[in-house]
Formats: C-alpha cells, sequence, structure tokens
C-alpha cells in the first residue's frame, strides 16, 4: 500500500474513529501511519475518559450529540466495548454567576434539541451527589446521557473494525518529512519508507502543530500538562455517581475502579511537552477535593498511580478540523483542548465527509477551520475542564 487514498498521521483515538468513518462511507484504502509500537500511547490513553453535551457553543454541543449517542450503541456496531456509562455530569454553582452561566448553557443546550438536561435546585444536587458539602449550593445543572467512555477500548474499538475493512496500520513508523508539489500534499518519509497520496489528515494529537510545520502550515496547537489522581479503594463515594464538577474551585471527581479519579485544572500550568507527574499536585488537588468532598479526608493516594498526559489547547479551546485552502488535500483534526475522546466519533465523520464529499451536515464546518486564526473569527468554548 504505498499509493493509499488517505494518510493518516497518528493513530490515537482521532485517527482510529477517522479511519473508521472513511469505511463507513466506502473509502477503504487508507494507512494510518503510528510512530509508537502500539496505539494509545499519547494522550488517549491518559484520559479521564468523561462524555458530555454540556457545552456553551451549539458546534460543540452538535459534536457531543452525534457522539454520545453514537457511544450508547458502539458495543453493538463495533463488536467491541466502548465503556460507555451513563452516570451524567452534575456541574455544581455556589454563584449567581455560575448558575447565570448554567442556564444560558442549558437553553443553547435546549435549543439544539438535547433533551436530558436539568437545571437543579440545591435540593436535587445534594440528592444526586449525597457525598458533597452542600451548605453553599445555590444550584446546579445534569446530563444524565453524559458520562464516561474507555477511552483505548474505543480506540481499539474503531482501529479493529477499520483494519477488518482494509485498512492498514503501520505502528513504529513516525513521519519525519510531508511533500508537496504544485497540486497540493503528495506523500510523507518516515523511518519505514515513504508514501504518496493526494490526502493526508493530521491527527498527531499534541504533536499536531509540529506535524503541520513540516508540510509549512502554521497551527496554533499547544501542549498542556494535565494530572489526574485516583485514590485507592474507597466506599464513601457510590460507583453509580456522576462526574461532579465544583464550578467554584475546579475540582471534578467521577468513581473509577474501587475509588474515584480526581483531576484539577492547575492555572500555574504552562505549555510544554511535560509527561512527568509533579507529586506537589496531589496537595493541591485533594485541598480543593476536601472542601467540597469532606469524606476525601478517609481516602488513601499512592502518588505512584496518579499520572500526567497532555491537553492539545487551542486560542479558542474548539478543534481546529478540515482542509487547509493554502495546501489541498491537508486535513487537520486537531486541537480538542480536552474533548477529544468525547468528540472523536464526531470528528471522525465530519472529517470523512470533508474528505469524500466536501461538506458536513453535522456542524457549520467552516467555523471550525484553520481559518479563524487569520480571519480573527475565534469561536470560543468556555465550558472547558
Ligand atoms: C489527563 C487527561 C485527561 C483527559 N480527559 C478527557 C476527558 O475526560 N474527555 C475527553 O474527551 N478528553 C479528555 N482528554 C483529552 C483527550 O485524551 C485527547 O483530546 C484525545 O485523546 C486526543 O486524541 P488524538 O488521537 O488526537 O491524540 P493522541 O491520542 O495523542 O494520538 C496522537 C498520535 O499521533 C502519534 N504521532 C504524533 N506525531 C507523529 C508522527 N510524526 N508520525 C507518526 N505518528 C505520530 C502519537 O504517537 C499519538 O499516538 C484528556 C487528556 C488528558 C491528558
Amino acid at each position: 500500500m504505498k499509493s493509499p487514498d488517505v494518510i493518516i498521521i497518528g493513530g490515537g483515538i482521532v485517527g482510529s474513529s477517522i479511519a473508521y468513518h472513511l469505511t463507513e462511507a466506502g473509502c477503504s484504502n487508507v494507512l494510518i501511519l503510528e510512530r509508537e509500537s502500539h496505539q494509545g500511547k499519547g494522550s488517549t490513553g491518559k484520559s479521564m475518559g468523561g462524555v458530555r453535551a454540556q457545552f456553551s457553543t451549539s458546534e460543540s454541543i452538535k459534536m457531543s450529540m452525534y457522539s454520545i449517542p453514537f457511544f450508547s450503541t458502539f458495543d453493538d456496531v463495533m463488536g467491541h466495548p466502548s465503556g460507555y456509562r451513563a452516570q451524567g455530569y452534575l456541574f455544581v454553582a455556589t454563584s449567581q454567576r455560575h448558575l447565570d452561566y448554567l442556564c444560558q448553557n442549558y437553553n443553547r443546550q435546549v435549543a439544539a434539541g438535547l433533551k436530558t438536561v436539568h437545571l437543579l435546585k440545591p435540593d436535587d444536587v445534594a440528592h444526586i451527589a449525597p457525598e458533597i458539602r452542600n451548605d453553599d449550593i445555590l444550584g446546579g445543572a445534569f446530563c444524565s446521557t453524559d458520562g464516561f467512555v474507555d477511552p483505548h477500548s474505543v480506540m481499539t474499538g474503531f482501529a479493529l473494525k477499520a483494519v477488518e475493512r482494509g485498512v492498514r496500520i503501520l505502528r513504529d513508523t513516525e513521519v519525519t518529512a510531508i511533500h508537496t508539489d504544485a497540486q497540493g500534499v503528495c506523500g510523507v518519509v518516515t523511518n519505514n519508507g515513504t508514501y504518496s497520496s493526494r490526502t493526508i489528515v493530521n491527527a498527531a494529537g499534541a504533536w499536531a502543530g509540529a506535524l503541520a510545520r513540516l508540510a509549512g502550515v502554521d497551527l496554533p496547537v499547544e501542549p498542556l500538562r494535565r494530572m489526574l489522581v485516583p485514590t485507592e479503594p474507597f466506599d464513601k463515594v457510590a460507583h453509580t455517581s456522576p462526574m461532579v464538577v465544583d464550578m467554584t474551585s475546579g475540582f471534578h471527581y467521577r468513581p473509577e475502579g474501587r475509588g474515584i479519579l480526581m483531576a484539577w485544572n492547575d492555572p500555574d500550568e504552562t505549555p510544554g511537552f511535560k509527561l512527568n507527574f509533579d507529586r506537589a499536585f496531589i496537595e493541591k488537588v485533594l485541598t480543593r477535593g476536601v472542601d467540597r468532598l469532606p469524606c476525601l479526608e478517609e481516602a488513601e493516594v499512592n502518588p505512584k498511580r496518579a499520572w500526567a498526559g497532555l491537553y492539545e489547547m487551542t486560542p479558542d479551546h474548539h478543534p481546529v478540523l478540515g482542509p487547509v485552502k493554502s495546501l489541498p488535500g491537508f486535513f487537520l483534526a486537531n486541537g480538542f483542548s480536552g474533548h477529544g475522546v468525547m468528540h472523536s466519533p464526531a470528528t471522525g465523520r465530519i472529517t470523512a465527509d470533508l474528505i469524500l464529499k466536501g461538506h458536513t451536515d453535522l456542524i457549520d464546518s467552516p467555523l471550525l477551520s484553520i481559518d479563524r486564526f487569520t480571519n480573527g473569527h475565534l469561536l470560543h468554548e468556555t465550558a472547558i475542564l
């Protein structure tokens, strides 16, 4: 397969979903190039696996409204488990400003057709998450179809189905150059040979900026370290709990195995390819955690089980999707800013549509094209964790 119809660079959840969706539309002469010995060693294998439709913009909401029903039927369609658990996301507000914000987002979500989201009174919040301190809670929002998936398993399901239909995956294969000519992109050079194609997709996750530069494209995607801390087995939080988000501190958690998994967006974190786990983070996350979830005082944490990965950030926290007009045949599926797992099904469908038909009916795709960084029409997603 030296001349595939489509080359996808990066075999994480996004590249795998694109390959699957191309085959769904009848395009199977596809080659995925992955530099690691196994798929999932990038951000996909580090993710918290949260999926939600509670966003602030129509484009993000529409991407979730394709993706979440997709996860709910994934096991039957793919013959492989997604691990989807519809346990919901609960946003908890302790200020009027946050309540107003939830209300504004709720109206946008309902207008987009979401039926499973509700605004909550303090008593409803206490009912859904009885473990949390509720003396200062003014209200919240809950969407019952939000929840979690197993990112590695979703990626594997997409990849296995794509391979069954003729897609090839080359591992240990790093793209080191992208060739272009007067017509656009024409091929790639790897440590494992050269491959020619008139359609090349950048699905390189946090490394997408460097990959785009190989093609002379300036793509504003920056890596940002993100750390997660699991507790040891702990039975004070129900295993049916939703993802609970304290909007005031940013602390959030969800059940994981026999304990819980804790996260917090550290405002002091700076961009860079930092993959080491910083032990000082444990105290930071626990301080915020105990404040909202007092029973955490009794939880144990083993620092060796905590980990760090990379978010792929864009200036407006929306992904960059679709063709690069100045370089025909070069497509982008990057910059998910913390939402690449939950939006992987929609991204696969949108990218396959844009490659094969030149348009998609799933979102208003020009809004998410790379052009927005030069024409100044940024579209800010503010519901980020
Ligand atoms: C701690 C953490 C928690 C997260 N929580 C969530 C969450 O709850 N929900 C959610 O939706 N998202 C979450 N995310 C974000 C999500 O994990 C990412 O957005 C998603 O995994 C991106 O998938 P990807 O396939 O684009 O990237 P990756 O999984 O990073 O895959 C990119 C692949 O490209 C390969 N590659 C790079 N350069 C080259 C090259 N030159 N040649 C060949 N191959 C190359 C890499 O080896 C890698 O395998 C989280 C991320 C982190 C780090």
